[in-house]
């Protein structure tokens, strides 16, 4: 459904005609994010360039009740950017600048469609680290990852978006701009506004500026590779590493059909007739590390792991690393329609959780396959699937449905890092407690009560 001349004219009036789009092949790819069969062409898609930008904008929407989808690199996996039918869609991509890396204070100030890689590359030319590493991070944004409170392959050691997150600058659904958090270190000024806007999922605001906290970078890393025949030896490795007092920078789980995908895809020499892979990594001081790859290689084998090794040098282990955050797109080549989710169980929980999803799978008669962040209980089942057969989809719905469920049941959350979306909104209320849910509704009607900014998502 495209918009009214009346409305376009006046975006182009703001931003410029070069920053508007309206025709059909140009805003077709906007429709959609990473998430599988959820797909809605927009009514328009702007490119502001500045804040004052943004916030003339979202005063105009305001005016004439239109709602507003924000966008960084739609790599999305719940349907947050997914526009409604004749939404406008805001995309933040040409807000790109590093405004400032402030190495006495670690602090970097970025605009929301910095790409999440080169943060970290920005930061490191001064010696310093921003850890958070989403498999996505090459194509992600800044601003993506804090509407979404991202983590990634590191988040065991080092935590996710949210730990990073000093301040924001935020324009608010009527189109006023407010400033949450500050650079000091320590700061109880007030409500902790800043930490409701993380993780709001393009629902209360839209990210215009963040100052994120750096840390320095570790100097030394090791990277190694252990291999099972039984999952549950994996998963015990993973609670016996944490229980003797070491926490590594990365626990990644890969099944058998992840290793034999990824493998097909990178050629980075993992097994293919195995269980399960853990890729595990640690990082920090030369001697600290030296002494926690040993034990750590030590209890995989301890556990039951076949065979264990440390990558030769920085080159193998960059291969193995960017082999994993591939395991999405090397699975996908599979079958048409690739449906990722992010269970989360507590540790204690994954071999209950790793079988339950290969069995209701099979039961089911479909093809998954499971890795992910196993240090933080975090999982990826995908099921390769194909969107044009209903009976087949309709089984992926009910056996997704099983599993959502199990997992509440081990106290776990349906979503880990991808947030709820539209894809996750059915079993929200179930997880959160009809008290929770509710006051999480109030939240939104208070600061959009017209419900203009990316409605639909989390809750109808
Ligand atoms: C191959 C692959 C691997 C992935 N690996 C990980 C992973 O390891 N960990 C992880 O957490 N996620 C992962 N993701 C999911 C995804 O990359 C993250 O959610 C990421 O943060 C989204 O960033 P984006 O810029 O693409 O945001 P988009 O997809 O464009 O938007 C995501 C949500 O944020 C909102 N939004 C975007 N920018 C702003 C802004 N400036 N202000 C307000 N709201 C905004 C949107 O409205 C939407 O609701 C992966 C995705 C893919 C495709």
């Amino acid at each position: 459904m495209s918009l009214p001349a009346a409305i376009t004219d006046g975006l182009v009036s703001i931003l410029g005609a070069s920053a508007v789009l309206t025709q059909p092949e140009d805003i077709i790819p906007y429709g959609f994010d990473g998430t599988a069969a959820l797909r809605q062409t927009p009514g328009a898609v702007i490119f502001p360039k500045t804040t004052d930008e943004v916030a003339r904008c979202v005063q105009f929407a305001a005016l004439r009740s239109l709602p507003i989808v924000t966008r960084g690199a739609g790599t999305g996996l719940s349907g947050g950017s997914v526009p409604g039918a004749g939404s406008l869609v805001l995309c933040l991509a040409q807000m790109n600048a590093i405004l400032d890396v402030d190495a006495r204070n670690l602090t970097l100030r970025a605009q929301p469609g910095v790409v999440t890689l080169a943060i970290d590359e920005a930061a490191a030319r001064h010696g310093l680290f921003y850890p958070p590493d989403p498999g996505s991070m090459r194509v992600s944004t800044i601003g993506g990852n804090v509407a979404e409170n991202s983590g990634g392959l590191r988040g065991l050691k080092y935590g996710v978006t949210r730990d990073y997150v000093m301040a924001l600058e935020v324009v608010l659904p009527d189109g006023r701009v407010a400033r949450f958090g500050s650079p000091c270190v320590k700061d109880v000024a007030g409500y902790s506004m800043k930490d409701l806007f993380i993780g709001s999922e393009g629902t209360l605001g839209i990210i215009t500026e963040v100052l994120l906290r750096l840390v320095p970078r570790p100097p030394a890393r090791r990277t190694m590779l252990a291999v099972y025949d039984r999952i549950e030896d994996a998963a015990d490795t993973v609670s016996a590493i944490i229980a003797a007092r070491i926490i590594p920078c990365t626990l990644e789980f890969l099944d058998r059909m992840t290793a034999v995908c990824v493998e097909e895809f990178a050629h980075v020499g993992l097994p293919t007739d195995c269980a399960a892979v853990l890729l595990m990594e640690t990082d920090g001081h030369p001697a600290a590390v030296a002494d926690e790859a040993d034990r750590m290689m030590l209890i995989a084998r301890e556990h039951g792991a076949r065979d264990v090794r440390a990558a030769r040098d920085e080159a193998e282990a960059l291969a193995l690393a960017s082999a994993r955050r591939n395991a999405f797109s090397a699975l996908a080549r599979r079958r048409p329609t690739t449906i990722l989710e992010d269970f989360t169980v507590p540790r204690s929980e994954l071999a209950t959780m790793v079988s339950f999803i290969a069995e209701t799978a099979r039961a089911a008669n479909l093809q998954v396959g499971t890795f992910g962040h196993m240090g933080d209980g975090n999982l990826h089942p995908t099921f390769l699937t194909d969107e044009r057969d209903a009976d087949e989809m309709a089984r992926v719905h009910h056996a997704l449905d099983l599993i959502a469920r199990k997992t509440l049941e081990l106290r776990g959350t349906i979503t880990g890092e991808h947030g709820v979306g539209l894809a996750k909104k059915a079993w929200l209320r179930e997880q959160m407690g009809d008290s929770s849910f509710d006051v999480m509704k109030q939240v939104k009607r208070a600061l959009d009560p017209a419900g203009l900014l990316n409605p639909g998502k989390i809750f109808d």
